[in-house]
C-alpha cells in the first residue's frame, strides 16, 4: 500500500502525529518548515531532526513532489513548463517575464470541465483536481527558474493555467495559505490572483472565507445573450448573479474585482457590449484587463481592431473605470492565456 503525503496533513493533523509520537510542539513546526518552506522531498535530509524520528515518518509517509518533464522557451523570455505529477498525469505551468514582474501561471487541475469555446485547455476532459502540494510546487519550480534564468525574484502568482480554481476549492485555499505563510514562500497576499469562469456560489464562499489573495473574473461578455454562446456557464450563473456575488466579495474584503476581457470582431465588438461592461463596472468596484487573444485554431474567433479596442478604453476611463491591455506572452510556445492544452506531452 502506498504511504500518505505528508504534505497532506493539515497543520492540526501534522502536530497530532508529531505529539502522538511524543514529540515536543516545535518539532511539527521544524517538520511542516522542512517540507514546505525548504521544499524537502527526503526525511534524511532533516539534519535538525532526530534520526530516529526521521525514521519512524519515513516508515509511515511519503514526500510527493512534481517533475518538469518538458520545459520551452519562448522568444519573448517566457517559460512553459510540462509538468509531471506523481501518478504520471501532466499539467502545465508558465513563468512570464516583463520589465516588472516575474508572474507564475499556475494550474489547479488535470484538464477542465468547463467549456469555454476559445479556450484550447476545454478540450482536455477534467481529469483530477491537483492537491495543494502540486500546486505548491509549481510555484516553487517557477521561483527557481526566476532565479536560475533571470537572476530575479518571483513577484506574482496567478491561478489561471488548466483548471477552474474555484472548482477545486479546498485544495486550492490551502495551496494558498502555503505560498502566503510563514511555514511556505511568505509571498504577499496582493502579488496572488485567483482567476474565476464565475460560479457564483462559490464566489460568495471565498468572499466568507477572505484567503489571502485576489480575485479575477474572465468576463468576456457583460450580456447574459452573448456570453452564453462562448461560455456556457453563463447559463447556471447569469451575470446578475456575478454581479451580485463581486459586490458581496467587495463588501467582505475591501478589494476591486478584475475582469479579464477578450474582445473578438463581431462576437463582442458592438456599442451594446461596451455599453453593458461600463455598466457592470459602474455597479462593481473593478478594474479591467484587456487580454490579446491567442488563436486556437477556431475560425470564429478573431481579436477586434485597435479602434474597438480605443473604443473600450475610452468608455471606461469616461466612468473612471481603468482598463488594461496586457500583452500576450509565449504564443510561439502555446504558453499563453487559454493555450495550454498538454500539446508536447501525451496525458494518458
Ligand atoms: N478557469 C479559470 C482559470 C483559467 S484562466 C478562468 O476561467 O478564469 C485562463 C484565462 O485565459 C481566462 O481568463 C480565460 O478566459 C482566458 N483565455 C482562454 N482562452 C483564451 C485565448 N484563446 N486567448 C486569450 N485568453 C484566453
Amino acid at each position: 500500500m502506498s504511504k500518505k503525503d505528508i504534505r497532506s496533513l493539515s497543520p492540526k493533523q501534522f502536530h497530532d502525529v508529531l505529539s502522538e509520537l511524543g514529540q515536543p510542539s516545535f518539532r511539527a513546526r521544524q517538520v511542516e518548515e522542512w517540507v514546505w518552506r525548504r521544499s524537502c522531498k527526503n526525511f534524511s535530509e532533516m539534519t535538525n531532526i532526530p534520526l530516529a524520528l526521521r525514521k519512524t515518518l519515513e516508515e509511515s509517509f511519503d514526500i510527493h513532489g512534481i517533475q518538469v518533464d518538458d520545459l520551452q522557451r519562448s522568444s519573448d523570455g517566457t517559460i512553459k513548463n510540462g509538468v509531471k505529477l506523481h501518478d504520471g498525469r501532466v499539467v502545465e505551468s508558465v513563468l512570464i517575464p516583463t520589465d516588472k514582474r516575474i508572474t507564475a501561471c499556475i494550474s489547479s487541475q488535470v484538464g477542465c470541465s468547463l467549456d469555454c469555446h476559445f479556450c484550447a485547455t476545454a478540450n482536455l476532459p477534467r481529469m483530477r483536481n491537483l492537491n495543494a502540494e502540486e500546486i505548491y510546487d509549481q510555484v516553487v519550480t517557477i521561483k527557481q527558474q526566476a532565479d536560475k534564468y533571470f537572476n530575479r525574484p518571483l513577484t506574482n502568482i496567478v491561478y489561471m493555467g488548466m483548471g477552474e480554481p474555484l472548482l477545486n476549492y479546498a485544495n486550492v485555499l490551502k495551496s494558498i495559505e502555503k505560498i502566503t505563510g510563514d511555514e511556505g514562500l511568505g509571498m504577499a497576499p496582493k502579488r496572488i490572483t485567483v482567476s474565476t469562469v464565475g460560479i457564483a456560489k462559490m464566489m460568495k464562499r471565498l468572499a466568507d472565507d477572505n484567503p489571502r489573495c485576489n480575485l479575477a473574473l474572465s468576463l468576456h461578455s457583460a450580456r447574459n445573450e452573448v456570453r452564453k454562446t462562448i461560455m456556457p456557464i453563463t447559463n447556471s450563473n447569469p451575470i446578475e448573479d456575478l454581479r451580485d456575488a463581486m459586490v458581496y466579495w467587495y463588501s467582505k474584503t475591501g478589494k476591486k474585482v478584475t475582469f479579464e476581457y477578450v474582445i473578438w470582431e463581431g462576437i463582442n465588438d458592438a456599442k451594446e457590449d461596451i455599453d453593458a461592461l461600463v455598466k457592470l463596472c459602474q455597479q462593481v468596484p473593478s478594474k479591467v484587463n484587456i487580454i490579446e487573444y491567442n488563436p486556437i485554431g477556431d475560425e470564429r474567433f478573431r481579436m477586434a481592431n485597435q479602434d474597438v479596442i480605443n473604443a473600450y478604453i475610452n468608455a471606461l476611463a469616461n466612468v473612471n473605470v481603468v482598463a488594461k491591455v496586457r500583452q500576450s506572452r509565449g504564443q510561439d510556445i502555446d504558453a499563453a492565456c487559454g493555450q495550454l492544452a498538454n500539446k508536447n506531452t501525451a496525458n494518458a
